[in-house]
């Protein structure tokens, strides 16, 4: 078992980790949202976890227990909330989760941490929480906290040879040819290849309307094909995505 899980640890094997000044903690942030025929609904919980994981092994960090709900599942970016198994939580709610226990961790001492965010509608709201705990926690806090969304940390380079026929976007990546592909490095046994759907990319106007148009999503709930995805495109991703993020930490942590 990784040593890395704060979860697997002691208070008192924790509570020495945090003499040592430089330790950052890693906040993975997901949702239980449907990725598909071919993926499970736990992805984006699943992948941030991984990630921030594999980041902690190299910035000799620790890992907090993934907050594996998230805000509410938009047509454009995650197929919307009318699907089987999609589970959300109102915005406030998640909002107040983040400031609940960055809050407890200002309290355990640890003054690096970061929020690795695997779930595109996250965003706002863990932005609001990081707000409110830092309102809370006052100017006199010591505590830094880096927010990132995993795949912004990609770069062209990686971008064109994962995608060597263009790139439809990271919006319209959802169950596609990125989270598969990661999926197939991190948990192949969760992946369905058999199961990918043939639908076309979805086509929305540049506008929302309520109540939702589940017309305008493809029935499958995948946005853009998952065709391309390879097990080696995710070893590709994964190494490049998580060296960056653990030089972004190095760099603003000064580790
Ligand atoms: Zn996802
Ligand atoms: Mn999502």
């Amino acid at each position: 078992m990784s040593s890395v899980l704060m979860s697997s640890m002691s208070w008192v094997a924790y509570q020495e980790r945090l003499q040592d000044d430089g330790l950052v903690l890693l906040l993975p942030c997901g949702a239980l949202e449907q990725h598909g025929p071919h993926l499970p609904l736990g992805t984006d919980a699943l992948l941030s976890a991984a990630i921030a994981q594999t980041v902690a092994e190299k910035v000799n960090g620790l890992v907090a227990p993934t907050l594996s709900y998230g805000y509410k599942s938009q047509p454009k970016s995650g197929g919307g909330q009318h699907f089987p198994g999609t589970t959300s939580l109102d915005g406030q709610s998640l909002s107040q989760i983040a400031r609940d226990v960055i809050r407890e961790f200002a309290r355990h001492g640890v003054n690096h941490l970061v929020i690795v965010d695997g779930h595109y509608e996250n965003q706002w709201f863990l932005t609001e929480g990081i707000d409110l705990a830092m309102r809370e926690l006052g100017a006199s806090s010591p505590l830094r906290i880096m927010r990132l969304e995993y795949w912004d940390f990609c770069t062209e380079a990686t971008l064109q040879k994962i995608f060597p026929d263009g790139f439809p976007g990271f919006a319209l990546e959802h169950a596609a040819v990125i989270e598969t592909s990661l999926m197939l490095h991190y948990y192949p046994d969760l992946v369905h290849l058999d199961l990918i759907p043939h639908d076309q990319p979805a086509d929305f106007p540049p506008y929302d309307i309520y109540p939702t148009r589940t017309e305008w999503v493809p029935p499958s709930g995948v946005l853009s094909s998952a065709k391309g995805a390879s097990a080696a495109k995710g070893a590709l991703m994964a190494a490049q995505i998580t060296d960056s993020i653990a030089a972004a930490i190095a760099h603003e942590f000064t580790l």
